[in-house]
């Protein structure tokens, strides 16, 4: 039975206040997102067909497949069903990544920071780019759920779901999965960024080949930080409703700076990008381009978790979480 079809009847009979089933691609009315979604698929699909046990550590696993979710909500999952391992996000949070790239790339600050001509750049360039980006993490951040085989994060049904409500009770241990996610989903992002084929590719795209190496490097780790950034600020919640140890993922400031750790970590072991490019001014003047993009109206939400994670019971518990992210990281 084709995966397709699998996806669709696990979805109906598992979910079925939330879903309507696998989405039909072919039934999405805009022509150029329906486009987008098939090339979206089969290059993942592609992707994840060539890794194997080896990448995954030794893993075995049935094949991965990767699809979308007919929903009127945002949200992505991992599904580890015993025919096909699912990786599926729902059509709205498809049009959420692609509404805030398309804000990025419009937006002159943004331009500014990466140095790019907006007079011969054509802005739907870099609007994919930085869309693809986004999507590229998310897929890779739940395809590490189901090779690391995490087990605290995951529902009683077995799979996992990033946005879960407020009140949704998690661990410590969950969310040390989910930075564990977010560790390896930067470290299979930026490999693919900077040392894959694509990388020249969108060089080309970007009209900025003829660069130095160097100059090429930190463009696209500026716009990987930009991406992300922008991705992570329309996450963040009104308030933080249960104590930080019974969330289930970590506050968005967090994630980030983890993010900015493994990254100058990958960058220190790769020889991309230097050490001393990753300065607290540049990463704050990309998240301020990042962040006044996205449509805010929860500003009030994230100066709370700020003073929260500011405080000396915050300072604690970020670092406990990252203490035991890096060990969990160290055993892999
Ligand atoms: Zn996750």
């Amino acid at each position: 039975m084709p995966p397709e079809i699998i996806l669709d009847r696990y979805v109906k009979e598992n979910f079925p206040k939330s879903y309507s089933g696998k989405l039909d691609v072919e039934r999405v009315g805009s022509p150029s997102l329906r486009t987008f979604l098939y090339g979206l698929q089969i290059e993942t699909n592609d992707a994840l067909q060539m890794e194997n046990a080896n990448a995954s550590g030794g893993v075995v696993h049935p094949p991965f497949h990767f699809d979308y979710l007919l929903a009127t909500v945002t949200n992505a999952h991992a599904i580890p069903h015993e025919r096909f391992w699912f990786i599926a996000l729902t059509l709205p949070l498809i049009k959420s990544v692609t509404d805030v790239s398309r804000h990025l790339s419009r937006s002159s600050a943004v331009l500014q920071l990466l140095h790019l001509d907006s007079g011969t750049l054509r802005p739907d360039i870099l609007w994919s780019y930085l869309g693809h980006i986004q999507l590229l993490f998310l897929t890779a951040h739940e395809y590490t759920h189901l090779i690391h085989e995490h087990s605290a994060g995951r529902e009683p049904s077995g799979v996992w779901t990033e946005l879960v409500p407020q009140t949704t009770c998690g661990s410590i241990d969950s969310q040390v999965e989910e930075l564990d996610a977010d560790g390896y989903a930067t470290y299979l992002v930026l490999a693919f960024l900077l040392r894959s084929p694509w990388r020249l590719r969108q060089l080309i795209l970007l009209g900025q080949e003829n660069m130095p190496a160097v100059d090429c490097d930190e463009l696209i780790m500026s716009c990987f930080f930009l991406s992300l950034m922008a991705f992570f600020s329309t996450l963040w919640p009104e308030s933080i409703k249960l104590p930080l140890d019974r969330l289930t993922h970590p506050p968005v400031p967090v994630r980030i700076d983890y993010v900015i750790h493994v990254a100058k970590m990958w960058c220190g072991q790769f020889g991309h990008v230097k050490q001393s490019w990753f300065t607290s001014p540049r990463l704050q003047d990309l998240f301020h381009a990042a962040a006044s993009e996205v449509d805010r109206t929860n500003r009030q939400g994230w100066d709370e978790q700020i003073a929260l994670l500011s405080s000396a019971d915050g300072d604690q518990y970020r670092n406990m979480l990252f203490e035991e992210s890096n060990k969990m990281r160290r055993r892999e």
